[in-house]
């Protein structure tokens, strides 16, 4: 697979302090590019440090600039001269007091934002957007509406909204604007990253993404009476990385890529981790029946509706990644590699901790 890197000039990256971005901007570094790294407070020491330590042992150089995505004109400094824009940035978060204010507004108007700004900056030719497999599809049932019953880069979530899996809706409605913006014009190329639950070891092993969340809970005792069958697809870190890097230097990357390593559901999950943590750490090793989950899920996480029961738990996640290895040339890492690193990570980190007695 050619690669054409373009040296000379810098590439931005936003939400560089994010799980995601931290291995997106070390890739860049490592190949000898210049980042300009949009955080949303260039003085949390404790959260750049990461960034800065990578920085010190690759051959690129790493800048930072103050962004926000609801300031409108905020990534104008950190955009300027940019070919490449890397538009990571985006709250994961599951549980939020106010989707509208907490997940589509950031969601949405930060890509409206990011994406105008690109109109008003010539240097950039082509714009990286992390959107998600959830843009796609979010609930398992929709798969039996999806040609062959697998998602592909062809399908679009239509059934989220901010009652119903509002994460979803909000990259949905994100990803959509991205293309409609980029159909109003010939400049700049737009390249979507559609990952499934993202998962490995975080280059901050205190990440705030969700993923760290629901991989924590695996070990924590949370889910020590079982965990529902419920079908997803899962990816290491790095690939979606490697994903975002290729998505912006093979000259013909076009379109979306549905960025996911394996098709698997939580059981197979916490059956990666038994070998290594199984003695140690109250790994569920048991299925809670569907009835069950829809009678107490509600009660126990607020996410867990009756709906989402219903239209996920018991249904499998079936994805076609084969144009990310056609066309990007991905290649996949073993999922219990991802589980087992990521988790031994917060052990170390303290994260979780060994069960007393
Ligand atoms: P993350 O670690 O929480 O990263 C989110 C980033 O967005 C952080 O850098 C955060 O900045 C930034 N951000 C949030 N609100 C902002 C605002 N108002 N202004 C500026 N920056 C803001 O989560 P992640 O898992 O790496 O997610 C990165 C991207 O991948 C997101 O677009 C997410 O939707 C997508 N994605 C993630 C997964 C997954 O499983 N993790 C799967 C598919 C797609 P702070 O550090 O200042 O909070």
């Amino acid at each position: 697979m050619a690669l054409a890197i373009e040296r000379s000039a810098p590439v931005l990256v936003t939400g560089a302090t994010g799980y995601l971005a931290g291995w997106l901007v070390k890739r860049l570094l490592d190949e000898g590019l210049t980042v300009h790294a949009a955080v949303r407070d260039p003085d949390d020491a404790d959260k750049l440090k990461y960034l800065e330590r990578v920085a010190r042992n690759a051959p690129g150089r790493l800048r930072f600039f103050q962004a926000d995505l609801l300031a409108e004109g905020s990534y104008a400094e950190a955009m300027a001269g940019c070919r490449v824009v890397f538009h990571t940035a985006s709250p994961f978060i599951v549980h939020v007091a106010d989707p509208q204010r907490d997940l589509l507004e950031p969601a949405l108007l930060g890509t409206r934002n990011v994406l105008n700004e690109v109109e008003r900056t010539p240097s950039v030719t082509r714009v990286v957007l992390t959107s998600s497999t959830v843009a796609i599809g979010a609930d398992n049932a929709d798969l039996e509406k999806a040609p062959h019953h697998l998602f592909t880069e062809e399908d679009w979530n239509t059934t989220s909204s901010l009652a119903h899996q509002p994460y979803a809706y909000s990259k949905t409605v994100a990803e959509r604007e991205a293309w409609r913006l980029n159909a109003g014009q010939g400049r700049w190329h737009l390249v979507t990253i559609n990952p499934s639950l993202v998962i490995g070891p975080g280059l901050n092993p205190y990440g705030t993404s969700e993923s760290f969340r629901l991989v924590k809970q695996l070990g924590d005792g949370s889910l020590k009476n079982g965990v529902p069958k419920m079908g997803l697809g899962v990816v290491d870190v790095r690939d979606v990385a490697e994903a975002h890097f290729r998505a912006a230097f093979v000259p013909e990357a076009k379109g979306r890529y549905l960025v996911s390593g394996h098709n698997s559901d939580f059981p197979a999950l916490a059956a990666a981790l038994l070998d290594r943590f199984g003695d140690d750490y109250p790994i569920p090793r048991r299925v809670m029946p569907k009835w069950l989950v829809w009678l107490v899920g509600p009660l126990l996480n607020r996410a867990l509706t009756r709906k989402m029961v219903t239209r996920n738990v018991d249904l499998d996640w079936l994805g076609d990644n084969s144009k990310s290895i056609r066309e990007l040339g991905l290649q996949y890492r073993p999922l219990k590699e991802s589980m087992v690193e990521f988790f031994q990570q917060m052990v170390d980190s303290g994260l979780v901790k060994k069960p007393q007695g």
